[in-house]
């Protein structure tokens, strides 16, 4: 067996790249790269926030429209916070969507409506740590920053066989993809190992016949592939309960809140409710005869599940209710809700 870094791990893989890239809304494919045409900071940038934590399946629709709306980083900076928290509703993270306006702002009207170049400089930026910093600075500006997500994380781990899990083996993987990361074309290399761990080096079943890596990679080679990279056990998330209050006028109009922009959901549009707790205390947001819904809306956040109970009323004409928000039938959409919330209007309205 070949050291690996004999075998030319990068040559192998931007050779790959060039014939297999996926195409992608804010990418600017090789052919065009190698052409001259450079990518867009702003869509770089737009589309690495969207993609933390989220798919780029579940990002591609979101994406369009956002760019579609507001195309350039100072359109964005002069959009009203609503409008884009209402597109930006069913993404999740909702303090990602909050940084992102504060950080099309800075960027318009501090540094004139470009990005800054450099790792360093993007990390300046409101909603821009050491990862985004590092996809931007590499894929917006070809610098050579190392990129390393999860699917990088694995293509290392297999690539050199590293059995120490997750999360305690980051700083080694990292240092692997260091070693490893060229000082020519650093953008479309990063692309291509994203792309390898997406469609070749797969979590469960990797493609090792087809892997332009297959020379090199020690995990293949011991048969441990589809096992690493290892992970530490979880922490199993605890569950907790509250009540949503859904109340609604014969016209269409109903009774929202905005949550604070602080914590969970913050600056989203939801229905009033109770705290979410083990044991969550019942709060309507008037007198009424509430109703109880049947069933319950179940969603899961990032650190527990949540079961949540309806209650239904009718929205007295006259009431004016205090920190709360009687939205018309002709601004209510409930595609600006976040998704927990949506749930929850689905199960009311089948009712
Ligand atoms: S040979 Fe297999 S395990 Fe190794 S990098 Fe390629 S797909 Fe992944």
């Amino acid at each position: 067996m070949r050291d690996n870094f004999e075998f030319d791990v990068n040559g192998a893989l931007l050779d790959w790249y060039d014939l297999h890239a996926r195409a992608m809304p804010w990418r600017v494919g090789p052919a065009d790269r190698a052409s001259g045409v450079r990518p867009d900071p702003y869509r770089v940038w737009l589309s690495e926030v969207m993609l933390q934590q989220t798919t780029v399946a579940a990002v591609r629709d979101y994406f369009q429209r956002f760019t579609a709306r507001w195309p350039t980083v100072e359109a964005l900076a002069a959009a009203p916070d609503e409008h884009v928290m209402g597109e930006w509703a069913g993404l999740g993270y909702y303090a990602r969507a909050r940084n992102l306006l504060k950080c099309a702002r800075v960027v318009a009207e501090e540094h004139g409506g470009r990005f800054p170049e450099t790792h360093d400089a993007l990390l300046t930026l409101p909603g821009i740590g050491p990862y985004t910093a590092a996809a931007i600075a590499a894929i917006a500006f070809d610098r050579p920053e190392t990129v390393l997500d999860g699917n990088v994380e694995r293509v290392m781990a297999r690539l050199h066989d590293i059995h120490e899990p997750l999360p305690g083996s980051k700083p080694l993987l990292k240092q692997r993809a260091e070693a490893l990361t060229p000082a020519i074309r650093p953008g479309d290399y990063a692309q291509a190992v994203m792309d390898l761990g997406a469609t070749i080096c797969t979590p469960k079943s990797p493609a090792c016949g087809i892997c332009p890596l297959r020379e090199p990679c020690r995990a293949r080679l011991t048969g441990m592939a589809p096992e690493l990279p290892k992970k530490s056990p979880k922490k199993p998330k605890p569950t907790r309960y509250g009540y949503a209050y859904l109340a609604g006028r014969a016209d269409g109009a109903v009774l929202m809140e905005r949550r604070p922009d602080k914590g969970l959901l913050g600056g989203m549009l939801g229905w009033p409710g109770s705290d979410w707790s083990e044991t969550p205390v019942e709060t309507p947001p008037f007198e009424a005869d509430w109703q109880v819904l049947t069933g319950e809306v179940r969603h899961t956040f990032t650190h527990f599940h949540l079961i949540l109970h309806l209650r239904g009323a009718v929205l007295p004409d006259d009431l004016e209710p205090d920190g709360l928000q009687i939205i018309g039938k002709h601004a209510f959409r409930p595609s600006d809700l976040p998704t927990v919330m949506r749930k929850a209007h689905d199960l009311w309205r089948g009712q």
